[in-house]
């Protein structure tokens, strides 16, 4: 069952080619008016590892103003092709996404009716920018 709040949450990668796309999969999917971003060069592989914990701190800084300032009732945990901070395949990151939404679960989120979910970011066909992958083919993987 897909709730209606006016903001929800990425923790999404930095890369231009994945703004877009996850906003407008999460307008339309959960009928959104704003989605409060949250960027790191492969969040999902800082929140898994957890080696920086200033990093994840101010992630989860983030997170908290969303859900107790504008009363966000999503987070979207982001994993994409061509990651330039996580140069890992497809299978890692999906385990990196499922890691990190624990992660965020762990923040209490839960107990305030938060939903967390992973989306994948994918190629599409041919070449963007500087001749990069191009990337937009948004779906949810958890
Ligand atoms: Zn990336």
């Amino acid at each position: 069952m897909v709730k209606k709040c006016s903001f929800v949450t990425a923790i999404n990668c930095m890369d231009g080619r994945v703004q877009l796309p996850v906003i407008n999969w999460l307008k339309e999917n959960y009928q959104a008016d704003y989605v409060d971003m949250i960027t790191q060069s492969g969040p999902i592989k800082l929140l898994s590892e957890n080696k920086e914990p200033g990093v994840v701190a101010a992630i989860k800084r983030c997170v908290e103003i969303s859900v107790e300032r504008h009363g966000s009732c999503l987070v979207a945990v982001v994993g994409h092709y061509d990651c330039a901070g996580n140069p890992v395949g497809k299978e890692e990151q999906l385990k990196q996404i499922a890691a990190a939404i624990e992660v965020v679960r762990g923040w209490g989120v839960a107990e305030k009716g938060v939903e967390v979910i992973g989306l994948w970011v994918d190629a599409l066909g041919g070449q963007c920018c500087a001749g990069k992958v191009r990337l937009g083919q948004v779906g949810r993987v958890i």
